[in-house]
């Protein structure tokens, strides 16, 4: 079964196969790490473990790539503004390797919590410095990059065509852009190198060009050949990536090598906002821990992500956020209720689920289909193991951690209770002691008007948040 993905370079969808042998070489454009990354950048990294996941569950082996951007990118994608790195860290009075590692450690915990896979490697900017400098030494002399008083510039002129991946014309934005300040660039599309450091820029490096430091763009061509290889199968972002970070990774490839450094180039959509950009001035850029606050695991924001296809946009709001949040354990109810089932499922039947499943993931990764075949087969009115085991098969692509659904579950009771009710359910304890059930119902309507509902079942009683 072959395998369909769509690649933006060719605007269509291609069959997909490894350039070699049985291993995906892919790169994906990680985080910069100057702040908590928010939801919308996780449904950048949910698409990317999906993908993964849909490769492996193919039989690919994969070395995989992402970079944790610790430097260089300046804050507009387009050579404008301060370094993020060194501005969070004047905000923040730390050094710029404290707020890297610190934002780091949460990012990755974070990854943990929406049970995204790891990358076979991890790539650091700042510790492949040498190589970008080796990359761009080599851009100047092929011809292809030029010093200015701010530092090294690509030249876009001296390229076959720019751009390849956006549809965007150039002439005609060139000659609509706002007039370009630096007079120094020979076109105002060429982008940054490497960057000259002002006297207090901290993060600076020995070059022969003075104390500077590289570029966003550099960072990911740099570490992607050294890891990939000139070419390899596959490179991810979001769409934000395609005009510029993506585009000017390309134009640096080809300056040195000739090639476009991938076959397959795959973006996300945005996630939106209650129908809108997010942005921090709005207060919209919710990260996993906000939402757990209001009662949405991690995991039920990926059932989230799941349902949209990864290139359309996905607006979040709180309401249907929470709606996937009780879906999520209606799931885990009923896959264990397919665990505890003693029906017996014929092999055709389930062989017919797996086809299914197979050819809708391998159709440019049709998740919202293939949750519509998982519900389909957690509604069977006839309860089978065998169905358990068809959807712990699907969950190797899903990720959805199914085999821990009752620990799941359990835990959404042990919810924390303020102390008011803890007292009022103490009080309903002792009424029922002294048989007193005026006084115990009593309790109860005001538990239920506080928003709390009590059940009195055999081992005791049980109090749920409504
Ligand atoms: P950054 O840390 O800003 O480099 O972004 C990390 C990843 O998140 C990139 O792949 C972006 O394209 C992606 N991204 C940023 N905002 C959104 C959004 N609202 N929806 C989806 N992906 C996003
Ligand atoms: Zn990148």
């Amino acid at each position: 079964m072959s395998v369909q993905l769509y690649n933006t370079l060719t605007r269509r969808k291609e069959e997909f196969s490894p350039l070699e042998g049985n291993t995906v070489r892919m790169y994906s454009c990680g985080p910069t790490v100057y702040s908590y990354a928010h939801i919308g950048n996780f449904r950048a990294y949910v698409f990317m473990d999906t993908l993964r996941r849909v490769l492996k569950y193919n039989g690919y082996e994969l070395k995989h790539v992402m970079n944790i951007t610790d430097v260089g990118h300046l804050e507009s994608d387009a050579d404008e503004g301060e370094d993020k790195m060194e501005k969070a860290a004047k905000k923040e009075n730390k050094n710029p390797y404290e707020i890297a590692n610190y934002y780091t450690e949460i990012f990755f915990r974070d990854m943990e919590r929406l049970n995204i896979e790891k990358p076979e490697i991890i790539a650091k900017a700042t510790d492949h410095i040498a190589e970008m400098l080796e990359f761009v030494k080599k851009l100047i002399e092929n011809g292809y990059a030029y010093e200015t008083s701010k530092g090294i510039y690509f030249d876009i002129s001296k390229l076959d065509k720019y751009p390849v991946l956006s549809n965007r014309k150039i002439d005609e934005q060139i000659a609509g852009a706002r007039v370009d300040v630096d007079k120094e660039k020979r076109s105002p599309y060429d982008f940054a190198l490497w960057i000259k450091a002002p006297e207090n820029h901290i993060m600076k490096w020995e070059s022969p060009w003075g104390l500077s430091y590289p570029g966003w763009h550099i960072e990911c061509s740099a570490m992607g050949r050294k890891y990939l290889g000139d070419e390899f199968d596959i490179h991810t972002g979001g769409i934000d990536h395609i005009p510029t970070h993506h585009e000017n990774e390309i134009a640096q490839s080809k300056g040195l090598t000739g090639k476009i450094p991938a076959k397959l180039w795959m973006h996300v959509e945005f996630l939106q906002v209650d129908g809108g950009k997010m942005s921090k001035s709005l207060g919209n850029t919710y990260t996993l821990d906000e939402l757990q606050k209001h009662g949405i695991e991690p995991l039920a924001y990926k059932l989230f992500c799941f349902t949209a296809h990864y290139r359309t946009k996905l607006n979040f709001t709180f309401e249907t956020a929470l709606a996937t949040q009780k879906a999520l354990n209606r799931l885990r109810e009923g896959f264990i209720k397919h665990q505890e089932g003693i029906e017996t499922i014929s092999e055709e039947k389930t062989k017919e689920y797996e086809d299914k499943f197979l050819e809708i993931i391998n159709d440019d990764l049709n998740i919202p289909s293939a949750m519509g075949l998982v519900w389909e087969i957690i509604r069977k009115p006839e309860k089978s193991k065998q169905y358990a085991e068809l959807l712990l098969k699907f969950d190797d692509v899903l990720g959805l951690d199914l085999i821990n659904s009752k620990k799941y579950l359990e835990d959404t009771k042990k919810i924390e209770l303020p102390d008011e009710i803890k007292e009022l359910i103490e009080q309903r304890t002792q009424a029922r002691k002294n048989k007193n059930w005026d006084l115990s119902d009593k309790i109860r309507d005001i538990l239920k008007e506080k928003g709390y509902v009590v059940k009195d079942t055999k081992e005791g009683m049980e109090v749920e948040k409504i």
